[in-house]
């Protein structure tokens, strides 16, 4: 008889939720603070640079509010590196903060680890090849929808693969969910990266790797995303903003103690090739995917019209042969998540020829 082995995930050790939540940020670091020259790292995704948010970072003393541009291309293996080299210049901090979407969260939470495990962090994208706990991190996310907030991996682009840091130290010790920080996210924005999360629901509910634990959290999420999308009072509004905050964290523990599938392998395959942002390009693929989820993508359909969002199309007539070879390699690299969607057999179940067609039709 085979025992089956359960995952043992971390999760976050603390959580602060509320509107106005923010102004508790200071306390947190505070209470990680030593003596007078210890220190703390703010990681702030640079659109706050001139916006009122930038003034209440409450950084003091020796702190470092380091302003990071996560335009155009999403976080790479180099930018974290030398975010790593410019904080240790000063020293080891006692908390690094990262404030913004799950672009900056990733940041944080590899910047974190880099600072106490040496060399480059392309070394250390997969599972569990990280070998030391990272620095004290604390997430607040200013977009909903990624999970970022809650998984145990940090997604970067490396010189070879767009893989995670994926470990048990990566999960945040403490969030700070404050959905009035989300209030100014773009229309456009606000739509692809609140889809990451019906996305991740989809798809942790489909496959061989679910279970109740990740329907339950994937059911909540899903209506929750319903309202904000299709409910009577869809929009952005505060009342959404603050569910669509939830969705997020429930969405990404549906996926933790499951698995996403088709979209995600696809997904990793355009933004490798294209830079294509995760949640817009997920939006692309998904389109595309009623053979795999026709419930999901029928409704997601219906929430693009609903909220009048413009999803790119016709993109595969300007790709070369070459470009997509390369999305069919790093999509099927992508064991994990074939296995989950389609099952063990995969291999024997869909071809090369089949992920092409798909993308041939993006
Ligand atoms: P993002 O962090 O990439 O930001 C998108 C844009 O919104 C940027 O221009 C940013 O400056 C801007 N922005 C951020 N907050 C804003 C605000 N409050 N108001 C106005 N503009 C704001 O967006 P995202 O979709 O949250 O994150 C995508 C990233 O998350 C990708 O890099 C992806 O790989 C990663 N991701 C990680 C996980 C994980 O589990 N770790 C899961 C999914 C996606
Ligand atoms: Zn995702």
């Amino acid at each position: 008889m085979t025992m089956t082995t359960y995952k043992n995930t971390p999760g976050i050790a603390r959580t602060i939720f509320g509107r106005g939540s923010f102004a508790q940020l200071g306390q947190v670091v505070d209470d990680r603070r030593t003596d007078g020259q210890s220190f703390a790292v703010f990681l702030v995704d640079n659109y706050f640079a001139d916006q009122p948010l930038r003034a209440r970072v409450p950084a003091q003393g020796r702190d470092l509010v380091l302003l990071v541009d996560v335009d155009p291309h999403e976080p790479t293996t180099q930018q974290v590196d030398q975010l790593r080299d410019e904080i240790l210049r000063q020293g080891l901090p006692v908390a690094v903060v990262g404030i913004g979407g799950g672009s900056i969260m990733d940041i944080a939470k590899a910047v974190a680890l880099m600072l106490t495990n040496e060399g480059p962090s392309k070394n250390y994208q997969g599972l569990n090849l990280i070998k030391k706990p990272g620095v004290y991190h604390i997430g607040v996310p200013t977009i909903s929808g990624t999970g970022a907030e809650v998984s145990m991996t940090a997604v970067l682009t490396g010189p070879e693969k767009k893989l995670g840091l994926k470990c048990q130290w990566t999960v945040f010790d403490q969030v700070v969910l404050d959905s009035e920080l989300t209030a100014s996210v773009p229309r456009n924005q606000w739509f692809y990266t609140g889809m990451d999360t019906y996305i991740h629901c989809v798809e942790s509910m489909t496959g061989q790797f679910k279970n109740a634990y990740s329907e339950a959290y994937g059911y909540k999420a899903m209506d929750l995303c319903r309202e904000v999308y299709l409910g009577p009072q869809h929009g952005q509004n505060p009342d959404n903003d603050e569910k669509l905050m939830v969705a997020s964290l429930f969405g990404g523990l549906s996926l933790t103690y499951s698995e996403v599938g088709v979209c995600h392998a696809l997904s990793y395959g355009l933004s490798y090739v294209f830079g294509t942002r995760h949640c817009l390009a997920n939006c692309i693929i998904f389109e595309q995917l009623e053979d795999y989820y026709p419930e999901g993508v029928r409704e997601f359909r219906e929430m693009v019209k609903k909220n009048d969002i413009f999803i790119p199309q016709n993109l595969a007539k300007d790709w070369t042969d070459a470009q997509i070879e390369k999305m069919i390699d790093v999509t099927w690299a992508l064991t994990h998540m074939w296995n989950h969607a389609i099952g063990y057999d995969w291999q024997q179940k869909i071809t090369r020829a089949d992920i092409r067609r798909l993308y041939e039709r993006m």
